[in-house]
């Protein structure tokens, strides 16, 4: 049998998480493998080493490899979030190919994935994503506006509105990026009172999860740490 190298690097990677949770004295978060550009198979040998929960930026792709890994490892069984800017016409693939979409920012996005969720399938978790530096031109809703569009996903029967999701400025120094996290859970906080099926506040990468995770990050999102670095494309 040959060895797998991705058995490796996700059991260093777990081990990590568990290591920043425990010196916190927060709970391990989940860890989400971001597999953008990386094949389909890659993802089975990562699913074979024990890992179910994966992410991917665009629905495109993600239809193509999931639809390879239908053919070559039938009966698969893995959970999909998508983590990249999603466009309203792109909306009913990505009701249908992914179990969680953790980057709604807009009420128009709303209703349009819970018109196209079948209602066969369990409701599609949601995640807001929050521009939480309020960087210009970066995806994601003002953390001011977060009240009012968890209200109107609170209110569709066909989503289930799970938590937040933010991506820092990756200039800032680490200093700059705690203090993101710090907001983003304050933010989590509140919506958390107000909804008690809230329970997922994803952040952190792979140069800074153990930050996020002291700061109260339940979902952490790991692409290079785990399948090493990408070719560049895909971003
Ligand atoms: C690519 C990506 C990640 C993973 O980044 P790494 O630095 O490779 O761990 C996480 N979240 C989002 C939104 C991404 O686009």
């Amino acid at each position: 049998m040959l060895a797998n190298p991705l058995h490796d690097s996700l059991h260093e990677i777990l081990q990590g998480i568990d290591n920043a949770a425990r010196s916190a004295g927060r709970p391990s978060p989940r860890l989400l493998a971001v597999s953008k550009t990386q094949s389909a198979t890659a993802v089975a040998k990562l699913a074979a080493a024990g890992q179910r929960a994966f992410a991917e930026n665009y629905v495109q792709e993600a239809a193509a490899k999931r639809a390879q890994l239908a053919v070559e490892h039938p009966g698969l069984d893995l959970e999909w979030h998508l983590i990249g800017h999603l466009q309203s016409n792109k909306a009913r693939d990505a009701a249908d190919l992914f179990d969680w979409v953790q980057t709604v920012d807009r009420t128009r996005l709303v209703a349009a994935l819970a018109r196209h969720r079948d209602d066969a399938r369990p409701p599609l978790n949601v995640l807001i994503q929050v521009n939480i530096d309020d960087e210009a031109g970066k995806h994601g809703c003002r953390p001011d506006a977060v009240a009012t569009l968890a209200e109107t996903i609170a209110g569709q029967p066909r989503l289930r509105l799970r938590g937040l999701m933010a991506i820092p400025a990756p200039a800032a120094d680490p200093e700059h990026r705690r203090a993101a996290f710090a907001g983003m859970h304050a933010c989590f906080i509140e919506l958390q009172h107000r909804y008690p099926q809230v329970d997922t506040l994803s952040m952190g990468m792979s140069d800074d999860y153990p930050i996020a995770i002291a700061e109260g990050a339940t979902m952490v999102r790991i692409g290079t740490a785990l399948f090493g670095v990408r070719a560049g494309i895909g971003d």
